[in-house]
């Protein structure tokens, strides 16, 4: 693409299901013709797994773009950012040869996750009675610290007293939690706590107004990418409550999570995988039944970036997808992982809820409800032929552009990508 050409303007990438949509892969391939790349929220529970060549590379913290030569990457401050978990990542990176000189800033006003609370997410998952089946990473009670205001922020780390003061105060907190929830409290989380906050001279040197440096660079032109974690169904408001992450993972949000008005974003990208799955508790009204669960979590490789837990896989649920392109207002969708359905002689998509007598198509609110729902299927032929070759709309078989017309009609927004592979020229693009 020549200079004139370059996109400018803010992109969301947003993922319009349970998360794992393969974000990362999206990211990673509109990430060659942008400018600066942001995460707006979570925390190191989300696992983006991106293949470069024939080297795969997880990365939980740090944008995908970090592997685009050059490129800058924010982590703005919507996300809560473990330091230790992501020097490791840092440092991983340096290690394989990535250059991160200068191209790694973080939110002066991001939360701190520091070790009690991974320490209280796994006494809380540990002591409920109803398990949410969160990655036990403390990103539900870091997320806490922040609203309940007792929060750690990157900007305290430029003055000694006042983070001492509000960690032995977060500490304190941690220890009578632990308590009242019959834990045994370690002696050792003083030490995990200094620890940590050894690395935050290293993380000062990071420190940046990530909206500041957002704007000025769409003032000059500039184009820039807004990377979420996890899915629309996971969000904290408009997710299947209380089987939700701790964060807003919509589009709105990545508009607070860096800093910017809703004004400065220009298009929003929801992906979708061309099939559903869900790790982690809570329903899945399009699950398939447990052979086709078994058969297509082998197909695709479902097992989780961050946990290896295996994903609960369903078909394509429009419900869902138009609930998620409505919440988002999508500009455009990416439909991910259509290859793994190339061996399929049939393919379902689910198109209602039948709830006793009623069949419904929005999506409810009561996630009690959507375990109970019975799916409304309408059944297409499959292509039973290969799709990883196509790179061009017209090289799909034309069961298969059938299956994305039918996707684009039930959730009323244009298929712009199509991914048929884990590498980065297996993308095609219809706009
Ligand atoms: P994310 O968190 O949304 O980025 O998703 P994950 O990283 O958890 O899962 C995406 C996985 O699917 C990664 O292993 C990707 O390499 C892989 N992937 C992404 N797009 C495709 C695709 O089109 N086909 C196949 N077969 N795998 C894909």
């Amino acid at each position: 693409m020549s200079e004139s050409e370059r996109p400018s303007g803010c992109t969301v990438i947003v993922g319009c299901q349970w998360g794992d949509e393969g974000k990362g892969k999206i990211v990673d391939v509109l990430a060659e013709d942008v400018d600066i790349i942001a995460r707006y929220q979570g925390g190191a529970n989300a696992g983006h797994t991106v293949h470069v060549g024939d080297e795969e590379f997880v990365l939980h913290q740090i944008p995908s773009g970090i592997l685009h030569r050059g490129k800058r990457c924010l982590l703005g401050n919507g996300v809560v950012l473990d330091i230790v978990q992501f020097f490791e990542e840092y440092h991983a990176l340096q290690a394989r040869g990535v250059d991160l000189e200068g191209r790694i800033g973080v939110s002066e006003r991001a939360h701190l996750l520091l070790p009690y609370h991974r320490l209280l997410d796994k006494a809380d998952e540990c002591q409920a009675t109803r398990k949410i089946g969160t990655t036990g990473r403390g990103i539900g009670p870091a997320y806490e610290s922040k609203a309940g205001r007792s929060g750690v922020r990157v900007a305290d780390l430029a003055n000694p007293s006042r983070l001492q003061e509000l960690v032995a105060a977060g500490v304190e907190h941690a220890e009578r939690r632990l308590a009242a929830l019959g834990q045994e409290y370690s002696s050792e989380l003083q030490g995990a706590v200094d620890d940590a906050l050894s690395l935050g001279e290293a993380l000062q040197a990071l420190a940046a107004d990530t909206g500041l440096e957002i704007m000025q660079a769409l003032r000059s032109d500039k184009a820039v990418l807004l990377e979420g974690a996890q899915g629309t169904a996971l969000d904290l408001d408009h997710g299947t409550y209380p089987f939700v992450t701790s964060s807003n993972t919509t589009a709105a949000a990545a508009a607070t999570g860096v800093g910017i008005g809703p004004t400065a974003i220009s298009r929003v990208i929801g992906v979708v995988k061309a099939y559903t799955t869900r790790v982690g508790n809570g329903p899945l009204p399009s699950a398939f039944d447990e052979e086709m669960d078994k058969h297509v979590r082998e197909l695709g490789g479902e097992f989780g970036a961050t946990t290896g837990r295996p994903r609960r896989c369903g078909w394509f649920d429009a419900v869902l997808a138009r609930y998620s392109a409505r919440v988002n207002g999508l500009t455009g969708l990416a439909v991910t992982k259509l290859d793994v359905l190339d061996t399929l002689p049939e393919i379902s998509i689910v198109t209602g809820y039948r709830i006793g007598a009623d069949v419904v198509e929005e999506f409810p609110a009561d996630t009690w409800s959507l375990g109970t729902v019975e799916p409304v299927l309408e059944t297409v032929p499959g292509w039973e032929a290969s799709t990883c070759d196509a790179r061009r709309l017209e090289d799909l078989p034309s069961a298969a552009r059938h299956y994305l017309d039918r996707i684009q009609e039930l959730t009323g927004a244009p298929v712009e990508m199509i991914s048929v592979g884990t590498k980065r020229s297996q993308i095609i693009r219809s706009v």
